[in-house]
């Protein structure tokens, strides 16, 4: 067997651990004589696995009780549109942030239910940098302010989270959650799709403070009505049984690991490691501003789009494979969530600069 170092922005790559653990109990999960993946959703079984994801995850960021966990489908982009059905009903306003791809679709869709403004944006600059607001800044009618904390597409991550006053602040955390402590009761509502850095694809959770629930409109799909499926447990329908096991291994991998404060010194020191790089070379430059840098997508140049794609081809050759930068940033990009291992950065600096010694 021999594993690529996959530098996908998602689904991309799990712990090694996780993946043996699945294999082993593929064909019978402890004692029941059965797959999960043939399990019913209304088994005590499941029910056992469900409940220990949503208490190791609650553990893990260290979530107040009155927040509810709920396990999702629809990725993060049906999120976009239930934020609004379920929020936006009091003036019928809400502030976006635009900062990236997935922001900017966030409030796209937003659009279609009620009255989003733009608050920030940093599309002037190609999404390179993240804007700073003051609490003056918003709109005290707003029903909520919304942000994406880490920018997958362009690499930038908010270093702070945005000062609004009163206003339920709601944070998109697909591509950042679990990679370092986030202070959830800074938050009204935290959410994202799990397949960066929780689990495969197929599941995304929100975590939601209670006082939010209850407000949906009547048009709102009842599986996207928050507090039918909190009433629920996350099971008004079937839910997407072994994606929910899956990351319920992640999540217990984190947590031998030793938890969140654990994940962010290793990515630190991961993604130091090719940011240093980057900042030395003659070839290669990264794109986003140094201040506001992802710990989880590096982004990154050469000196010209010929040099880009030579690079990506060998890259690809040599075993390194997903660098291509998304299509609306270009370059390359490098995402390096907690599954990715340290050696493969490691790996991949000795193999950018025998590449910029090679052809300068
Ligand atoms: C990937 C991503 C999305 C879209 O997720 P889907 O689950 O594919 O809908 C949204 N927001 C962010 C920050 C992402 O990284």
């Amino acid at each position: 067997m021999s594993r690529v170092y996959n530098f996908s922005a998602g689904p991309s790559m799990l712990p090694v651990e996780v993946l043996q653990k699945a294999a082993d109990e593929m064909l019978e999960y402890e004692d029941t004589g059965q797959s999960v993946a043939e399990m019913s959703h209304r088994s005590k079984e499941f029910d056992k696995i469900i409940k220990d994801a949503e208490a190791l995850l609650r553990e893990l960021m260290d979530i107040p009780k009155n927040y509810k966990v709920l396990f999702l489908q629809g990725g993060a982009s049906l999120q976009f549109a239930a934020m609004p059905l379920n929020f936006m009903n009091g003036s019928g306003k809400a502030d976006y942030f635009v900062t990236g791809l997935w922001a900017k679709n966030a409030y796209e869709e937003a659009k279609k239910y009620g009255n989003p403004r733009v608050v920030a944006s940093s599309a002037d600059k190609n999404f390179s940098y993240i804007p700073k607001t003051t609490r003056e800044d918003f709109d005290p009618e707003a029903d909520y302010v919304h942000y994406c904390m880490n920018n997958t597409i362009y690499g930038t991550k908010f270093q702070y989270i945005p000062d609004c006053g009163d206003i339920p602040l709601i944070c998109d955390i697909s591509s950042c959650v679990l990679s370092e402590p986030i202070d959830v009761t800074k938050f009204a509502v935290l959410y994202g799709g799990a397949q960066k850095n929780m689990s495969p694809a197929g599941l995304s959770f929100a975590i939601i403070r209670e006082d939010m629930l209850g407000n949906a409109r009547d048009i709102t799909p009842i599986v996207m009505d928050y507090k039918i499926v909190a009433d629920k447990e996350s099971i008004y329908n079937t839910p997407p049984t072994y994606t929910i096991y899956m990351c319920k291994l992640v999540l217990e991998w984190v947590k031998a690991q030793g938890g969140l404060k654990a994940m962010k010194e290793r990515n630190e020191k991961k993604a130091k490691i090719l940011y240093d790089f980057l900042d030395s070379s003659k070839m290669f430059r990264g794109i986003a501003d140094k201040e506001d840098r992802s710990l989880m997508n590096i982004s990154f140049v050469s000196t010209s789009e010929e040099i880009d794609a030579k690079f990506i081809k060998e890259a690809k050759e040599a075993g390194f494979i997903n660098l291509k930068g998304h299509r609306s940033a270009g370059g390359m990009r490098a995402s390096v969530y907690n599954g990715f291992p340290i050696e493969g950065v490691e790996k991949l600096v000795e193999f950018m600069t025998e590449f910029e010694k090679a052809n300068s």
